[in-house]
């Protein structure tokens, strides 16, 4: 079973991911830690926002340490912003896709996959067999990404984050390769109103209904 789930950040959409890589016993792509570890990768090589090259940057993704992704430095606005930027950069996305593809097709456990994102089930895997699409409220989001880095010891403000937060959306929505959208056929949970417990019985509740 492959299950693509996109959506916009903090939304939830990491969280439900993760549930129903348990649940289902599915190994579990966050893909958005590429764009993550690219976007600090290229910070520490000192690449800004506005200086970043698009050929220069799809090369760097040869050569990247598969141990940033994992690393907790990736966790900042600042690296969020920096991996939205370059995400907007076609060859950056190209450079990308065999390797979320094969995640899919051939994961390292279970029994199939999971990936989360924001292009999953429009670009990334169309097939996927589940598709879903979590959104919510920008000042909810905000508020949940501030309580979430004050929570790692980041000194954060919420009117800062809620800035930071308006620009990636929209630079992730209005960019023209692979926009952040819901796929035609994505079962669409708005979260702003409910607990991840709600989300996830939700989300399950849909792979068990019969298809019509
Ligand atoms: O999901 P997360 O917020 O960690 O992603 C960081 C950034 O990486 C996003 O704002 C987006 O610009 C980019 N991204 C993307 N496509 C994905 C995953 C993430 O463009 N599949």
């Amino acid at each position: 079973m492959i299950i693509a789930v996109d959506g916009s950040a903090a939304s939830g959409k990491g969280t439900l991911a993760k549930r129903l890589a348990l649940h289902f016993d599915l190994a579990h792509l966050d893909t958005g830690s590429l764009y993550r570890a690219l976007g600090l990768h290229l910070l520490r090589s000192g690449v800004t926002a506005e200086n970043a090259e698009e050929n220069k940057a799809a090369a760097a993704v040869a050569s990247l340490d598969p141990g940033l992704a994992d690393s907790p430095e990736i966790r900042t606005d600042a690296v969020a912003g920096m991996a939205s930027v370059i995400a907007a950069m076609p060859a950056v996305r190209s450079a990308f896709t065999t390797l979320q593809r094969d995640f899919a097709t051939d994961p390292p456990h279970g029994g199939g996959a999971v990936l989360d994102g924001r292009d999953i089930g429009s670009v990334i895997l169309p097939d996927a067999d589940f598709k879903f699409f979590i959104d919510a409220d920008l000042e909810v989001r905000a508020d949940r990404r501030t309580r979430e880095l004050q929570a790692k010891g980041q000194s954060v403000m919420f009117r800062d984050v809620l800035e930071d937060m308006r620009d990636r959306d929209r630079r992730d929505r209005e960019r023209t390769t692979a926009p952040l959208k819901a796929a035609d056929d994505a079962f669409v949970i708005d979260t702003s109103t409910m607990d991840a417990d709600r989300v996830f019985t939700l989300a399950v509740d849909h792979i068990a209904r019969p298809s019509e």
